[in-house]
């Protein structure tokens, strides 16, 4: 999912450090995206405030999805671990 920056209209993406996305793991990654702002190429970090409205509600929206579904995930694994013992 990728978004336009609100100065130059390249694309922004979540978070940019990959490393610390590696090491937190696909729960830690899901609510590391989650949470994590929005960076640009050319302009450097951007603040969420200086998007559209509409995109706000998008970024929101898949936020909330990704909460979920790291927590689905984590009841998965959990339950899984159950089931092994
Ligand atoms: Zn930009």
């Amino acid at each position: 999912m990728a978004y336009q920056c609100p100065t130059c209209g390249e694309a922004a993406q979540r978070g940019g450090d990959r490393t610390a996305q590696a090491a937190a793991g696909l729960v830690g990654l899901l609510l590391y995206s989650a949470f994590a702002g929005y960076s640009c190429a050319k302009c450097g970090k951007i603040e969420r405030a200086s998007f559209p409205p509409e995109v706000r509600a998008t970024m929101t929206r898949n936020s909330v999805l990704m909460v979920v579904g790291a927590l689905v995930l984590l009841v998965a694994l959990v339950g899984l671990m159950a089931a092994l013992n």
